[in-house]
């Protein structure tokens, strides 16, 4: 079966086309940083605009890519949410739009169970179960995850999450928008020993996050040094350098005692966040020091942030058992993970 992918939930349009006996076939992204970075922000009705643009394109360009017409698009996934319900729309109206001029099934995918799977498209994918670390620009969450659709919330962040946060810190120190990449860019040149951040709500048993608090220990750093006349370039690397190792052992700690409250060994970390370097060269070690035959698993660099893959990756399994929209396009900007069901018959070819 090939399924057809369309993620339009924020500022990428992404499309992929996945085949469930070969795998993936062809991927392709639009970024529309850029076109956000003046505003410092996603600003949604420009997002919406641009994915109308970008989609009819990109999906031409997925098929030629795959050597595929039209007729070999055997069903269609796209993000219901959640996500800009205007960018949503986009992708939603256009999956149902062709789903039924080439008569084939389509289905809304939940974009994080995306994110939580696309470990599973790189060579060696984690079996079930497992924890799952899902960090990105709107989540911070720890799921246990017993099979698709089997999702138990362990903990999440009470406030910003770890992406939000790499993002506010970058427009701190005036780096562009998304920030992650940026902040972890000049953290390579900062020193560790200089500053020490705190490692939010570590101190406490739980498996919550909070990542606001931080964001103002920062903030308030920052001045520090600038009102001291010290707020020169090595400075802001080491505000930066301080920052990352703060939100890197947080979710480490987290992600250890996750592993140890679930009696897990397998740890899936997906979301933007989960591209970054230190947390991957440090995760599986920290975790190893209580979890001794820990494992992680992560979706290759250009799948942590949104794409198409995922979504026709978690749609297919879903599809390949039976699962379909009854009728129009079904949207839902806010839509817990937890609440999503397994597919009543797991006929997965
Ligand atoms: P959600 O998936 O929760 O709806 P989103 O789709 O906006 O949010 P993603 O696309 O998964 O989030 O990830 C984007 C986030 O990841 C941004 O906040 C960005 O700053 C962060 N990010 C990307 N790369 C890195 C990195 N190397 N280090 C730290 N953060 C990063
Ligand atoms: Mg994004
Ligand atoms: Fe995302």
């Amino acid at each position: 079966m090939r399924v057809l992918g369309i993620e339009t939930s924020c500022d990428e349009t992404g499309v992929a086309l996945y085949d469930t006996e070969r795998g993936l076939l062809a991927d392709a992204l639009y970024s529309q940083v850029a076109m956000h970075a003046d505003f410092g922000g996603v600003v949604p009705e420009l997002a919406s605009r641009d994915h109308v643009r970008r989609l009819l394109p990109l999906i031409e360009q997925v098929l030629d890519e795959a050597g595929i017409g039209r007729d070999g698009i055997d069903a269609i996934a796209y993000t219901a949410g959640p996500g800009l319900i205007g960018a949503l729309m986009v992708g939603a109206a256009t999956a149902h739009g062709l789903a039924r001029a080439l008569e084939v099934p389509v289905l809304g995918v939940h974009h994080m169970e995306g994110h939580l799977l696309a470990p599973m498209l790189e060579p060696s994918p984690p079996e079930f179960p497992f924890v799952a670390l899902l960090v990105s620009g709107g989540h911070t969450q720890l799921i246990d995850v017993t099979a698709l659709g089997d999702y138990r919330l362990l903990g999440e962040s009470v406030d910003d999450a770890a992406g939000e946060a790499f993002d506010k810190v970058a427009k701190m120190l005036g780096l562009s928008y998304p920030g992650g990449p940026a902040v972890a860019e000049l953290a390579n040149r900062g020193d560790p020993t200089r500053l020490r951040f705190p490692r939010p709500m570590t101190d406490r048993p739980g498996l919550d996050f909070s990542f606001s608090g931080l964001k103002t220990h920062t903030l308030t750093a920052l001045r520090a040094l600038d009102a001291g006349g010290e707020l020169d370039d090595q400075a802001r690397a080491d505000v930066a350098r301080a920052f990352e190792e703060a939100v890197v052992d947080t979710l480490i700690i987290k992600c250890r005692r996750a592993l140890e409250h679930s009696a897990r060994s397998r740890l899936v970390a997906a979301g933007g966040v989960s591209a970054n370097r230190r947390l991957r060269e440090r995760l599986e070690p920290g975790l190893r020091k209580s979890v001794a035959n820990a494992q992680v698993f992560y979706p290759r660099g250009s799948f942590c942030t949104d794409n198409g893959a995922m979504i026709a990756y978690a749609g297919a399994l879903r599809l390949a058992a039976g699962e379909h929209d009854p009728a129009g396009p079904r949207l839902t900007a806010r839509w817990p993970l937890e609440s999503l069901a397994a597919p009543a018959r797991e006929r997965i070819s």
